[in-house]
Formats: C-alpha cells, structure tokens, sequence
C-alpha cells in the first residue's frame, strides 16, 4: 500500500493557473486608472474603462455612500 502524493497532477495545475493568468508575470498586478499606480490584482475593481485598485476602489464606494 502506498500513499504515493499524485505531484504530476499537482506540477500540471500549478502550470494551468500560471498561464491562466499573466504569463510570465509572478506577481499579478496591472494599473489603477484612479491613482495611476501599480496595484495587485487582489482586490481590485473592473470598471468599463480599466481597473481600480482596492484603495480606490474603497474612496470611490465611500464617496458614493456619502453622495
Ligand atoms: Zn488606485
């Protein structure tokens, strides 16, 4: 009996997820149309003209909540 770990399965999803995403990029980032600034991907809000990073993403909402 073996408990051998399948790691070609695991090698072949971490590969799928890489590409999926930026290739060659370690760290996703793009960025933020508001502020102009590199920002991570986490957190971040899709708008029709680009992408917003979670800071402004989080001024915006809260501006919109005192509108
Ligand atoms: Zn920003």
């Amino acid at each position: 009996m073996s408990f051998a770990y399948p790691i070609d399965e695991h090698r072949f999803r971490e590969t799928t997820e890489r590409q999926a995403q930026c290739p060659g990029v370690t760290m996703p980032s793009f960025v933020c149309i508001a502020c102009g600034r590199r920002a991570r991907v986490k957190g971040c809000k899709r708008l029709t003209t680009g992408r917003i990073c979670a800071a402004c993403h989080q001024a915006r909402e809260a501006r919109r909540a005192a509108a």
